[in-house]
């Protein structure tokens, strides 16, 4: 297959010749923490997880300033754990998922709220909203052989050292696997894809000059500036 253009690369940890992890997909799970989907007004039940995608270019790497994107003036972090796909696979167990999974690395799922909300009240598509220019940190990748497979662990994000979401990977309420599972149903799973696996509660917004940092036990944080408003 002809290759019409160069995929970005996430930082795979480790790595020294640049090479990074070719991101090909990004896919997001929505209110997949119980205390997150009731900040947003819904009842956390266990109706089957629902997705919303990025384009692969949204993936920036820890560290980088991104800039304040245009046509919104509510945008808000969402600390994240992010699945990277290393072994494709359709229709995939959740008992065999795990075995598809490169590795874990920390990310962020930047969202223009006040568009998401507007889109919410006409029932209109989440694109704007969160295919957003810049809007998937992503932290060093750790490969499943060095971490295991999380299914436990404090995930935090501060906001200029504020602590402002903290939650526990044992929250999910859809696991790794069952994510993997349900997500290959709808798609053919593909080496580098990844997988934004839903925010704690907590979520905020975000102005020009704020730094953020996310964590998760036993990953590499993710660190970003807020950049000023895109201009070009
Ligand atoms: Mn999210």
């Amino acid at each position: 297959m002809t290759q019409l253009f160069s995929l970005p690369s996430g930082p795979i940890a480790g790595t020294t010749d640049g090479s990074g992890f070719p991101v090909r997909r990004v896919f997001c799970v929505g209110r997949n923490y119980a205390a997150h989907a009731r900040e947003m007004g819904r009842d956390p039940d266990r109706e089957p997880p629902f997705f919303f995608t990025k384009w692969a270019e949204t993936v920036v790497p820890s560290g980088t300033t991104i800039a304040y994107p245009t046509e919104t003036a509510n945008y808000q972090y969402e600390g994240e754990l992010v699945v990277a796909i290393g072994t494709g696979g359709r229709n995939i167990a959740a008992e065999d998922a795990l075995d598809h999974v490169y590795g874990y690395a920390t990310g962020l799922d930047m969202t223009r709220r006040d568009l998401q909300s507007q889109a919410k009240e006409l029932g209109r598509p989440w694109d704007t909203a969160k295919n957003v220019e810049q809007s998937a940190p992503l932290g060093l990748i750790r490969p499943a052989s060095q971490v295991g497979h999380p299914d436990k662990g404090r995930i935090t994000l501060t906001l200029n050292g504020q602590l402002k979401q903290d939650g526990d990977l044992s929250d999910l309420i859809w696991p790794i696997a069952d994510v993997i599972a349900f997500l290959s149903k709808l798609y053919r799973l593909e080496a580098g894809d990844l997988i934004y696996t839903g925010t704690p509660a907590g979520v905020g917004a975000v102005v020009p000059g704020d730094e953020i940092e996310v964590t998760v036990e036993g990953l590499e944080p993710t660190r970003i500036r807020i950049g000023e408003p895109a201009s070009e």
